[in-house]
């Protein structure tokens, strides 16, 4: 009988996609679906916006603490995303690996392309999922950046061009989910999940 997940640890589900698809909405809607599932908290070095807390949304940090971090290889992956840098910090993140747990972490689309790398090159032994969140149309996103009033225009117009450019790498995840409603998305990724720790793996 084959193993499940044999010389594998835990589940590290990484979900990506544009920016203001609503995914930071989503994962906090799946965290109270899945309470077991454990939630990366990354580093950022963009400023907090209002209502947002130090050690709650992100780890706010100063560019040369991120880099000081960086150059430690304190983070699984990277990257620069609208002129702020954002990272995944590695130990908390092996740590609930080996204990064999769901991790989640979202990310950008570079973030994933390097996590994705990791396991191609075996440097992540965990079995991962790669879910992709889409916007039901881009006039929404349009809708959904402006209506949450924490960019400029400019920034708007920056992150649609962005979002747009995003969308042509979806076919390179496991799964994408549409978000029309947050509780219908959500309850789609708890669904995904579910079935990915069945999920037998033979190497
Ligand atoms: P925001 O500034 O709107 O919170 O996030 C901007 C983008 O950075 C989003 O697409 C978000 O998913 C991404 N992001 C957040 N945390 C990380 C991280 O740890 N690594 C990477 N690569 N991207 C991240």
């Amino acid at each position: 009988m084959p193993k499940k997940a044999k010389g594998r640890r835990g589940l590290l589900v990484v979900i990506s996609g544009p920016s203001g698809v609503g995914k930071s909405t989503v994962v906090r809607k799946l965290l109270t679906l899945s309470p077991k599932l454990k939630m990366s908290l990354s580093a950022t070095t963009r400023p907090p916006r209002p209502n947002e807390k130090h050690k709650q949304d992100y780890l706010f940090l100063t560019q040369e603490d991120f880099f000081d971090r960086a150059n430690k290889g304190e983070f699984i992956e990277w990257a620069q995303v609208h002129g702020h840098y954002y990272g995944t910090p590695k130990s908390y993140v092996e740590e609930e690996l080996s204990k064999n747990h769901v991790v989640v972490c979202e990310v950008d689309i570079q973030g994933a392309a390097s996590i994705k790398e990791m396991v191609h090159s075996g440097k992540l032994k965990s079995a991962t999922v790669f879910i992709f969140l889409i916007p039901p149309s881009v006039d929404i996103l349009a809708f959904r950046l402006r209506r949450r009033k924490t960019e400029d225009e400019e920034m708007v117009n920056y992150r649609l061009r962005a979002a747009i450019a995003e969308l042509q790498v979806m076919e390179k995840y496991d799964y994408i989910v549409v978000n029309d409603k947050v509780d219908s998305a959500a309850e789609k990724i708890a669904a995904i999940v579910n079935v990915e720790k069945e999920r037998v793996y033979l190497n």
